[in-house]
């Protein structure tokens, strides 16, 4: 079958005839319906050295993870339809390992990752352990469906902050995630939204979502409009979504005392913290986000996209074919939302 792979560690990605997969005990086969292409793609794609050595990711290996499919086989120990639409928790998860055992699945303690630490599913079919399918109602389409992956990370980000009604919150970046975050922030009810961005498109798109957004250049705007809307002398929510290291220090100074920091994006490398004056003084409450909760976020990202809050299409920001991957590849960091890929021949 037809894949997208990495078969050496220069940059870029190849295309190959790579044998189509067999279900062992308790996977599915599912033929890949949509995908779409996320930063930890291009970093493997374009600096496999660095990202590989996070991952442990094996060579050679079929690219992608964000996909949707219909069930085409399955082991007989597994009881699902065959043509269920289907969307993959990346995280793939052992369910036994402590973590697994104490709700923190996504943090499993075995996880895999298909095409970053398995094979992956830019390709025809692909095998998943039928335990990591979220099964998609009739009415979403494989291409939205595509896209819960990702909304869910944004999705548990909000989990992360606890309520959100009311609250004036402050974002840096506004790439994929920080557009799902955007929107999901307004549709629980969130007030204020102060979005920080340097692309002017993402910015116009942040806009559109009903945040007010600010360039890189009016940071001292985007600080002083927190410090005045929040409760207590600055924001009540913050979210870093950029991974930029610089990003920390603007988000600090947007943050009231007693507020809720939420880092999304993961920085390149550490970065200096004045505990003292921004954590400890203001009585910060500082949490981590990885992944989603599964089935929590899965869930209401689904009752989002349903009952008509959410509404995935306008995220779509590139749509291209399968076998275009290795030439969009480049640029699709820079696309205004998500690139959404089909696999249908
Ligand atoms: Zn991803
Ligand atoms: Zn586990």
């Amino acid at each position: 079958m037809f894949a997208i792979t990495k078969t050496d560690p220069s940059p870029g990605v190849s295309t190959g005839d790579v044998p189509k997969p067999t279900a062992g005990p308790g996977e599915v086969v599912i033929k890949v319906a949509a995908s779409s292409i996320c930063g930890t793609d291009l970093g493997l794609a374009f600096d496999w050295p660095r990202h590989s050595a996070t991952w442990g990711s094996p060579l050679p290996m079929v690219l992608g993870h964000e996909c949707s499919g219909f069930v085409v086989d399955a082991a007989d120990d597994v009881d699902i339809p065959e043509g269920q639409l289907v969307v993959v928790e990346t995280h793939i998860f052992c369910g036994e390992c402590v973590a697994c055992r104490n709700d923190a699945a996504h943090n499993c303690l075995n996880m895999q990752i298909p095409g970053v630490s398995r094979d992956g599913i830019w390709a025809e079919y692909a095998v998943i352990p039928e335990r990591a399918l979220y099964r998609v109602a009739p009415g979403v389409s494989p291409e939205h469906a595509a896209l819960y992956e990702a909304a869910g990370v944004a999705m548990h980000a909000t989990q992360r902050a606890g309520d959100v009604d009311g609250k004036v919150v402050a974002v840096s970046g506004a790439g994929p995630v920080g557009l799902f975050l955007i929107a999901m922030l307004k549709a629980q009810g969130a007030g204020d939204v102060l979005v920080l961005e340097p692309g002017e498109s993402r910015r116009t798109m942040a806009e559109q979502l009903g945040a007010t957004a600010f360039d890189l250049r009016e940071k001292d705007d985007f600080i002083a409009l927190a410090r005045e809307r929040g409760v207590i002398a600055g924001a009540d929510l913050a979210f870093e979504v950029s991974g930029a290291p610089s990003a920390y220090e603007t988000l600090f100074d947007t943050l009231g005392k007693e507020s809720t920091l939420v880092s999304i994006g993961h920085t390149s490398q550490p970065i200096p913290v004045n505990i003292s004056r921004d954590v400890n003084l203001r009585v910060i409450n500082w949490k981590g986000t990885f992944g989603r909760h599964i089935w929590s976020s899965w869930d209401r990202v689904d009752e989002l996209v349903r009952s008509g809050k959410l509404d995935l299409q306008q995220f779509v920001g590139l749509e291209a074919r399968l076998d275009e991957i290795p030439t969009i590849l480049g640029d699709a960091g820079s696309v205004p939302g998500k690139v959404v890929v089909q696999h249908a021949a």
